[in-house]
């Protein structure tokens, strides 16, 4: 009973905050700190349609700061305008030297233990599709069907997704798909700000590895995450921003988008963005 009207809750909170209602969490300020730009990296705005504007990251008043001119710099910056992070620097804030998708998940590790989600995981779900991916896919973290399989986004959300993939001409194995956390929360709560603090370092990495030319993150935990802030999703979807130097977009989870086929039409332009990007011919739908 209890535990059905914390569901009931953490849902009616979850369909807030994919709206961009939620003053609720404003203690979730995650950790890692987003690269930002006024221009975007000049690698990337090379190939791609001169006119894709890219924001400085969303601040908590929904004012834009004045993002430092450090483009090319290899530190994130963290403008005084952004949140403070929730225990000064991330772990991997510097670019691990070598590093490796292989090296990231054994420094995991097969039994981690580093939050509780550990104590009711049964597999850890690091990531799924190609080390050298243009376009990795981030969402929250895994469900039940994800936990049982070991896999990202397999579920409902997870068919959805592949649909998405292949509407973008694109299929999974072509993608890189992982999650802010590793291991399911329980009954599909959000991750709390204690396990993505612990947690996301590991997502920095494989989006350090990777280098993908651009990141999609699915869903307000995602990209909250991503760049460093509290604002709802929909204030900034479907704009572009610089995360280390790859151009980084939200967009609707999935999972809202089957509570909401609506928004589908949003999401698709979204995607449609992110084809533009990646040089793939636009389709009619
Ligand atoms: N939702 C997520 O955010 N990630 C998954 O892997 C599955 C569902």
């Amino acid at each position: 009973m209890e535990s059905s009207r914390s569901a009931q809750l953490e849902a009616w909170l979850r369909y807030a905050d994919d709206l961009g209602l939620s003053p609720f969490r404003l203690d979730r300020a995650p950790r890692s700190a987003p690269r930002v730009s006024p221009s975007g990296s000049a690698g990337v705005e090379a190939e791609v349609e001169p006119a894709i504007p890219v924001r400085s990251a969303p601040t908590a008043t929904g004012t834009t700061p004045q993002a430092p001119a450090l483009a090319s710099a290899s530190r994130p910056v963290a403008s005084s305008a952004f949140l403070p992070s929730l225990t000064g620097a991330s772990l991997f804030e510097e670019r691990v030297d070598n590093d490796t998708l292989e090296r990231i998940r054994s420094d995991i590790g097969p039994a981690c233990t580093r939050c509780k989600l550990h104590k009711a995981r049964r597999n850890i779900v690091f990531g799924v599709g190609s080390p050298a991916a243009e376009l990795v896919f981030v969402g929250e973290g895994p469900g039940h069907d994800e936990d049982v399989q070991g896999e990202p986004f397999v579920g409902r959300a997870g068919k959805l997704l592949t649909q998405m993939i292949e509407a973008m001409g694109l299929r999974r194995p072509d993608v890189y798909i992982c999650n802010v956390v590793k291991c399911r929360p329980p009954e599909n709560r959000l991750p709390e700000k204690d396990e993505i603090a612990t947690c996301s370092p590991y997502l920095t990495r494989q989006l350090d590895v990777i280098q993908p030319k651009v990141i999609c993150c699915l869903g307000a935990c995602a990209a909250q995450t991503l760049l460093n802030t509290t604002q709802g999703i929909s204030r900034y979807r479907g704009e572009w921003f610089d995360y280390r130097g790859a151009r980084l977009i939200a967009t609707y989870h999935p999972a809202y988008l089957l509570r909401n086929p609506a928004a589908k039409s949003e999401v698709w332009k979204d995607l449609q963005k992110i084809m533009a990007v990646l040089g793939r011919p636009l389709k009619r739908r």
